[in-house]
């Protein structure tokens, strides 16, 4: 595998690739690489010819400085890891290399990116599109790879896909989890042991949602799991909302749609670490 860190090295390399006919996926990235960024990776090795992984920490979607500092940066731990899951390259830049100068461009994609994140993190999905349009013009993958995890920024990406008009297909991987439930994510590293058996209700309480769901209404849902979340000393539910699967609005029967989704942001702990989580209802 290599690791490249400027935009030629990475042209010359994906140039010599193509040439030779190869097909190229993309799996962007934060880095502190865990088992779910990995079976992004693992997906994309079994689908393409040659597999390009970005570790970026990328500014422009942080609206929280703080959030920023602390988030956790490991590259030669991801480097070994990406190597063994067979990815091609390690794309590695500098925030200077992404942002020569600054990005004036902005993405909104109502409805999609007008609720949930959209509202709580002003500016996140702009950031989040500024950087995936850059490596998708970069790198310009056949495919690309998502987690369901970010449920919505699925569906941000998808829309400025289809705005760009980028010929790439997007595909969607499920969410991996901890033995325990708890969805992975680099931020779980931020959180003290008790912290982190603790958030485990989160998705122990998403799951149960199920089969309250069945002989409750979506209102009683969403109360169901704020409160039962709420309970929990560590934990304070920023926003739990039961959305339309496509267009991420709310319902407000379970005849609404035909894809129901609960999306839930919880701080934990008293740093707080902020984590999402989401369970599908059909
Ligand atoms: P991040 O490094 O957090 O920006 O995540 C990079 C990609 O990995 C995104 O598409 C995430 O949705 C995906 N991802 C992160 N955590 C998980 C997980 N636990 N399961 C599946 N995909 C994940």
């Amino acid at each position: 595998m290599k690791t490249i860190t400027t935009i030629s090295g990475l042209e010359t390399e994906l140039a010599a690739a193509r040439a030779a006919g190869r097909s190229v996926g993309l799996v962007p990235t934060m880095g502190a690489l865990h088992e779910g960024h990995l079976s992004l990776v693992k997906r994309a090795v079994e689908e393409n010819d040659l597999v390009v992984v970005s570790i970026f920490v990328n500014p422009t979607q942080f609206n929280d400085k703080t959030d920023l500092a602390n988030y956790p940066r490991t590259l030669e731990a991801d480097c070994r890891l990406l190597e063994a899951a067979g990815a091609a390259i390690a794309f590695a830049p500098e925030a200077e290399t992404m942002y020569p100068e600054p990005d004036t461009r902005r993405f909104s994609y109502p409805p999609v990116d007008a609720v949930m994140e959209g509202i709580r993190r002003p500016g996140h999905f702009n950031g989040v599109c500024q950087i995936v349009s850059k490596l998708f013009a970069l790198v310009k993958p056949r495919t690309a790879y998502f987690g369901e995890k970010d449920y919505q920024q699925v569906a941000v990406v998808k829309a400025m896909v289809a705005d760009q008009g980028f010929d790439i297909d997007i595909r969607t991987c499920p969410i991996v989890r901890e033995a325990s439930g708890l969805a992975r994510s680099s931020r779980n590293t931020l959180l003290t042991d008790e912290e982190r058996e603790q958030a485990a209700r989160i998705w122990q309480t998403l799951d149960e949602s199920r089969r309250f769901a069945a002989t409750h209404s979506v209102e009683e849902t969403r109360s169901y799991v704020t409160e039962t979340l709420n309970e929990v000393a560590v934990l304070r539910v920023e926003y739990y909302e039961i959305v339309d699967g496509d267009t991420l609005q709310a319902v407000d029967s379970w005849d609404a749609a035909t894809s129901i989704v609960g999306c839930v942001a919880v701080f934990c702990g008293s740093r707080p670490v902020r984590l999402i989580d989401n369970v599908k209802y059909k």
